[in-house]
């Protein structure tokens, strides 16, 4: 795990925009899974999303504020048994 996206995206997409490594994946029209993700294998930890966010939504794994903790294991499961599996 690198970079998190937490329940604060609002799907502004700059983040996608920037990664250069592709590593931010999204399905649409899936209330379940409303939000962007990083995938963990593919991140390399550059911190441009984080800065690129308008929302403040993205954190380094190790900086993710206390309520939104749960969106570490979400993002996670997102490539394991979630759509981007
Ligand atoms: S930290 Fe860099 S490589 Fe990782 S998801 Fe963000 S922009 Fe992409």
């Amino acid at each position: 795990m690198a970079y998190v996206i937490t329940r604060l995206c609002q799907r502004a997409a700059e983040c996608v925009e920037v990664c250069p490594s592709d590593a931010i994946h999204s399905v649409e029209d899936d209330p379940e899974w409303a939000t962007y993700y990083i995938n963990p294998e593919e991140c390399i930890e550059c911190g441009s999303c984080e800065a690129a966010c308008p929302h403040e939504a993205i954190f380094h794994e190790d900086d993710v504020p206390d309520e939104y903790q749960g969106d570490i294991q979400k993002n996670a499961d997102f490539y394991t048994t979630g759509p981007g599996a």
